[in-house]
């Protein structure tokens, strides 16, 4: 069992700088090479989090870089291996080695900020550091469970409201901080070209077999962009691969750096039919940022990301979607590029996360002043019904 030696680290209430470990999943490099949507919201993380002057360490798959101090833990990346529980766990237990011999050193972290899956938050009541846990998933009934057992070890993140508001009951959520964009990283392009864009994971709820069809019916070329992960290979041959005409609906695989830009900032419209309640969707304001508006089915955080008549349109289905594209004259990329940069710049949501980590600093009872495990259990056992006065406070300390 890992545990972080109990070394006081209180800054003030509202203070700073933290020395904050940003925990990246063990997929994937940071920043991603291509497809990554949460190692590009922790790479920009990190970087906004450090010009507001935190001190900040990233733990991420090798050959990973960022204005954080990097520290790679695992031999390699594995991005053909995602979500293996094999990786990830070895990728915590490393992480947590490390927080606890920086506290024993006495650097200690003030907050662990997790991506990675599901391990740190079933490991955080065991560990001193505060741990704040993005959800980059979205609530299904198996993480519900998980989260409904787990979740209150640790403060909850949300990326949308939309995502808060599925939250199952009994799971507490500390606040809702949307993902980031650097927009000015991002070409603005006012004039378009003649071309519709699809860009994501092809599996039927992201829906890009739906985007053709929307484009068929509109008579718009399509361009369509994103890996075939392990799995997806079958709906990708059945659904897809039959349109391919290299003309009218054209798939140009997995794309990246100033391609994948160019691709967003010159289309007319990104095309979003999704039929999940995606918790953010970091494509929409990818397309924003270049002034390209959004026609997104009304699930999800899409409802909050794409404003109905002013960056984009809310559709309900494939008709309404191919409707839709005959107004984009409608509206203005200027606007579109705008709605994104006030809501979403990365200095914004750094912002965000600094209250939620000063919150749940302040917030958190004393740590239990445990430094083996067995000490807990004989306390626990001591006070009775299996419940600690720690756990008791716990449960009722508002988040
Ligand atoms: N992406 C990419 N290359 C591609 C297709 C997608 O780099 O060919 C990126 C895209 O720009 C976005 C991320 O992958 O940053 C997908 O994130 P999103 O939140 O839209 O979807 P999800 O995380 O659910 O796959």
């Amino acid at each position: 069992m890992i545990v972080a030696s109990r070394v006081s680290t209180r800054r003030p209430a509202g203070g700073g700088p933290y020395n904050i470990a940003m925990l990246a999943p063990p997929w994937i490099q940071i920043p991603p090479p291509g497809y990554g949507g949460i190692e590009h919201v922790v790479a920009l993380l990190c970087d906004g989090l450090v010009s507001l002057g935190h001190n900040v360490t990233l733990f991420a798959a090798p050959g990973s870089r960022s204005s954080a101090t990097v520290r790679e833990v695992l031999p390699s990346s594995y991005p053909d291996a995602i979500g293996n529980s094999l990786y990830e766990s070895d990728h915590v237990a490393r992480v947590l080695g490390v927080v606890d011999e920086m506290a024993a050193k006495g650097h200690p972290f003030d907050i662990l900020h997790d991506h990675s899956g599901f391990t740190t938050v079933a490991l955080a009541d065991r560990i001193a550091t505060p741990v704040v846990h993005t959800l980059h998933g979205p609530f299904t009934e198996d993480t519900s469970a998980f989260y409904r057992q787990h979740g209150n070890n640790v403060s909850l993140v949300a990326i949308s409201e939309a995502q808060r508001a599925s939250a199952p009951s009994g799971v507490q959520v500390a606040g809702v901080v949307p993902n980031p964009i650097d927009v000015d990283d991002w070409p603005f392009r006012p004039e378009k070209e003649d071309y519709a864009f699809w860009a994501g994971r092809f599996n039927e709820f992201k829906g890009a077999h739906r985007a053709i069809a929307a484009a068929k019916k509109a008579e718009i070329p399509l361009i369509l962009a994103g890996p075939i992960q392990p799995g997806q290979e079958e709906y990708f041959e059945c659904e897809i691969e039959p349109h391919l005409d290299g003309k009218l609906v054209r798939y140009v695989g997995e794309v990246g750096g100033t391609e994948k830009k160019e691709l967003f900032a010159n289309a007319r419209t990104l095309l979003m039919p999704i039929t999940w309640d995606e918790p953010f969707g970091m494509v929409m304001v990818e397309a924003l940022a270049g002034g390209t508006p959004v026609i997104a089915f009304a699930n999800g955080a899409a409802t909050e990301i794409v404003q109905d008549q002013v960056n984009g349109f809310l559709v309900n289905d494939v008709d309404s979607m191919a409707a839709a594209i005959a107004d984009l004259d409608r509206l203005d990329p200027a606007v579109c590029r705008e709605s994104v940069a006030k809501r979403f710049a990365t200095e914004i949501v750094c912002k965000g996360y600094v209250d939620i980590y000063r919150r749940a600093l302040t917030s958190r009872p004393p740590r239990w002043p445990f430094s083996e495990p067995s000490q807990k259990r004989r306390l626990e056992v001591r006070l009775g019904n299996g419940r600690s006065e720690v756990t008791r406070r716990r449960q009722s300390t508002p988040r």
